[in-house]
Formats: structure tokens, C-alpha cells, sequence
């Protein structure tokens, strides 16, 4: 697909999402109130976490790439990260609305009836469903149909956390689309453990993209088959590998990790 066509589409979509609030059955107003506020609460959490984790991963920690060599371009990672949160915050505003009319949604503080092992255990599967998504997404972004909505994230060979969340529209969409499910009160979603899980995937993403390698936090994650900030930039810089964005499970079973034996030879992103 040419250069172009991506990039009108992802000039367009924010606003087409974000249209569609005028056609809230009850009340646009509601949406519009909704809307605002989901996007405070996202940019604040995920470009102040990002500006945190910069300062830290800037004195703390051993850089992958070695030394830069031109200063990270945090103007843009910042602006596509912050247009992914409205993205994100347009879906937000639809069960957040529901919430504020007084209907039920899929998000419970109570767990009533339920039984507390039968929603973890619920919640397991779904992270694993969910991850498995993700990473079907991010190989087919990198068809040479769909890149052009991916490009945006490998403007970034060497990242900072301000990218953690810098992706075009399209895939914004195609990432945060599972917030709506929220829409439906027979999907129970118990509240600390899907906030939890939400500031632990953001918290995530801002060690993948911070340059930088902790020890300690390398020799954990994997343990639970969670990415690093080492596995994801090889990502960045070499492109072809590693595609998992929370987990590393599923580049294990489709031998698309850097070290399987049988990926092509690596070649450094350009
Ligand atoms: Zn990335
Ligand atoms: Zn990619």
C-alpha cells in the first residue's frame, strides 16, 4: 500500500471516532464529558509515566544500543503516543457513559455471586486471547499491505518511553478495540484486577521502549513469559523479530524469536 492512503486514513479516524459520540442514543453530551476526561486521565498516566521512566532509564540501567547517535525524537513519539490515547479515550467514553446514565456495564467493584477463582481465572484466559490478538495484529501489520499503518512505530529505532504508546490510529483502534466489550454487562470485569492489569500493560511498555536493561526486571519477566526492554528492542532495531507486545509466548510457538534457528538471518532496520 503507497505511503499515502495509511496517512489519510490516519488523519481521518480520530475524528470519525470521535464523531461518533453525536450519535449517542441518550445523550452526546454524556459521551463528549466522558470523552474529556478519559483522555486527561490516559495522556497524564502514560506521557508523565513516560517522562518518569526517561529521567530513570536516563541515570539507571545499561543502554542496548550503546551510546546515541542523534538525540530520540520525543516530540513525535510523544504526539503519536498522545494520539493513540484519544484513540483509546474515544472507545473509553462508551462504557464510561453507559456508567454515568446509571445502565449496568461490564465492570463490577463487587464480585457478588462470582467466584473469586473462576474471574482470575477467567481474566488468565483473556490476557492470553487478548496477547494472542495482539501479536496476529502486529505480523499482519508487517505485510507489506498494511506497514503503512505500522510505520509510525519504527520511526523509532531507538526509543524512549515516550513511544511506548506511539502508534498510528489504525492500530491504536485495532489495539484498544477490547475496551468496548466493557459495553456489555454480561462480560464481568472485576474493577482492581482490570485496572491493575491496565497500569501493569502501560507500565510495560514504558520498560520496553526505555533503551535501557535492568537486570533484575530481565531475569523476571521471562519467568512469567512477559517481554523486556532487551527482546522488544531487538524489535526496534532489526524489525523482522519479536513481535509480541505484552508476552513472549506466542514468538516462542511461531519460532519468530531472534534467536530461533530457523528465522531469516537478521538485518538491521535501515
Ligand atoms: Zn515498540
Ligand atoms: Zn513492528
Amino acid at each position: 500500500m503507497g505511503n499515502e492512503l495509511p496517512r489519510w486514513i490516519d488523519a481521518a479516524l480520530p475524528m470519525v471516532l470521535a464523531a461518533t459520540g453525536l450519535l449517542h442514543p441518550e445523550s452526546p453530551a454524556t459521551y463528549y464529558a466522558c470523552l474529556g476526561v478519559a483522555f486527561a486521565c490516559l495522556a497524564t498516566v502514560v506521557l508523565g509515566g513516560a517522562a518518569v521512566m526517561y529521567a530513570i532509564a536516563g541515570r539507571v540501567g545499561t543502554r542496548i544500543q550503546g551510546p546515541r547517535e542523534r538525540p530520540p525524537k520525543l516530540g513525535a513519539e510523544a504526539f503519536e503516543s498522545g494520539r493513540a490515547m484519544f484513540v483509546a479515550a474515544c472507545l473509553a467514553a462508551w462504557p464510561m457513559a453507559q456508567w454515568q446514565l446509571g445502565h449496568p456495564t461490564g465492570m463490577v467493584w463487587d464480585l457478588g455471586d462470582h467466584a473469586w477463582w473462576a474471574v482470575v481465572l477467567q481474566t488468565v484466559a483473556g490476557v492470553l486471547v487478548i496477547d494472542g490478538w495482539l501479536y496476529l495484529k502486529h505480523r499482519l501489520l508487517h505485510t507489506r499491505w498494511l506497514f503503512g499503518f505500522h510505520r509510525a512505530h519504527h520511526a523509532f529505532r531507538d526509543p524512549t518511553p515516550f513511544a511506548g504508546f506511539a502508534v498510528a490510529p489504525v492500530e491504536a483502534l485495532l489495539t484498544f478495540w477490547p475496551i468496548l466489550i466493557l459495553c456489555a454487562p454480561a462480560a464481568t470485569h472485576w474493577a482492581p484486577l482490570y485496572f491493575g492489569l491496565v497500569l501493569g500493560f502501560i507500565g510495560l511498555n514504558f520498560y520496553l521502549h526505555c533503551g535501557v536493561t535492568w537486570r533484575w526486571i530481565e531475569a523476571t519477566l521471562p519467568r512469567v513469559l512477559l517481554n523486556t526492554s532487551a527482546f522488544h528492542n531487538v524489535h526496534h532495531s532489526h524489525v523482522k523479530v519479536n513481535f509480541g507486545e505484552a508476552m513472549v509466548l506466542w514468538d516462542r510457538i511461531c519460532r519468530t524469536r531472534a534467536v530461533d534457528a530457523d528465522t531469516e538471518p537478521l538485518e538491521a532496520a535501515r
